[in-house]
């Protein structure tokens, strides 16, 4: 299974801006590794910019940080998977935690935007991750089995492993500086593979598991070896080329 090392750029970048930083990335990165795949999430009105930069570059994808539940329609300010196929992007983010607790995004509506997105032709990286008062109360199994069951609850048993990923990001990691421990991460992460292979069989093992929250160039390598960390999900450090092309080569 080869590594996802997915970029989150959330609302910065104007396009020149995401074209110089996809054009350093291209460059810094040089030859990608056979077992790396680089994904980038920018803003919408980048993401025709950022897939031009990476056509020809094998192993580097676009995608879009979020998208209706439906196809066309009266939704002002909405957009639809099918849209940002047509302007490059591959993948589609849901349920990120800045979604969940700044606009309020519900468990079901991430669930159903997960299994929209991927019966539109979209790869899904679905995002769970506890609060840290959540943490406190031992509570971390219950939320992200929770979040695991509804945000999958509509994608077929018979779903194609490589077209979904879980994004492990506990709330209080996330732009912090405040990296989740190795234990933290190893239990969490055996939480979601658990979850995985009871929806979905054997397949469960084939679904990638990436872990966001405050990675960074020196600490990304000890996060990947870890258990059931199959790449990881970046913010803050992918904004610029040289740091987000050391973690994608750690
Ligand atoms: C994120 O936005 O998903 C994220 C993990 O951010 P950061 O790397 O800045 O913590």
């Amino acid at each position: 299974m080869k590594k996802l090392m997915a970029a989150n750029w959330k609302m910065y970048k104007t396009r020149a801006e995401a074209e110089q930083t996809a054009k350093e990335l291209v460059r810094l990165v040089g030859s990608l590794p056979e077992d790396r795949e680089v994904l980038v999430f920018p803003p919408f009105t980048s993401i025709d910019v950022v897939t031009s930069v990476f056509e020809g570059h094998a192993g580097f994808f676009v995608g879009g940080q979020d998208f209706y539940t439906e196809q066309e329609g009266a939704f002002t300010g909405e957009i639809a998977p099918s849209m940002l196929v047509d302007c490059g992007a591959r993948y589609g983010l849901a349920g990120h935690s800045e979604r969940r607790h700044v606009l309020g995004e519900t468990d079901v509506f991430v669930g159903d935007k997960t299994a929209f997105g991927l019966a539109s032709g979209l790869k899904v990286v679905l995002c769970v991750g506890e609060l840290l008062e959540e943490r406190k109360a031992d509570k971390v199994q219950e939320v992200l089995s929770r979040q695991i069951r509804a945000g999958l609850k509509g994608v077929p048993h018979d779903v194609d492993p490589a077209s979904l990923a879980v994004a492990y990001e506990p709330v209080w990691a996330i732009g912090t500086g405040e990296v989740a421990g190795s234990d933290e991460i190893k239990d969490a992460h055996a939480i979601c593979r658990n979850e995985l292979i009871e929806l979905f069989g054997d397949k469960g093992n084939d679904i990638r598991i990436l872990y966001g929250g405050s990675v960074k160039p020196d600490n990304c390598s000890g996060i990947i070896s870890l258990d059931n960390v199959d790449g990881v999900l970046v913010g803050g450090a992918s904004l610029q080329g040289e740091s987000f092309s050391k973690i994608v080569l750690a």
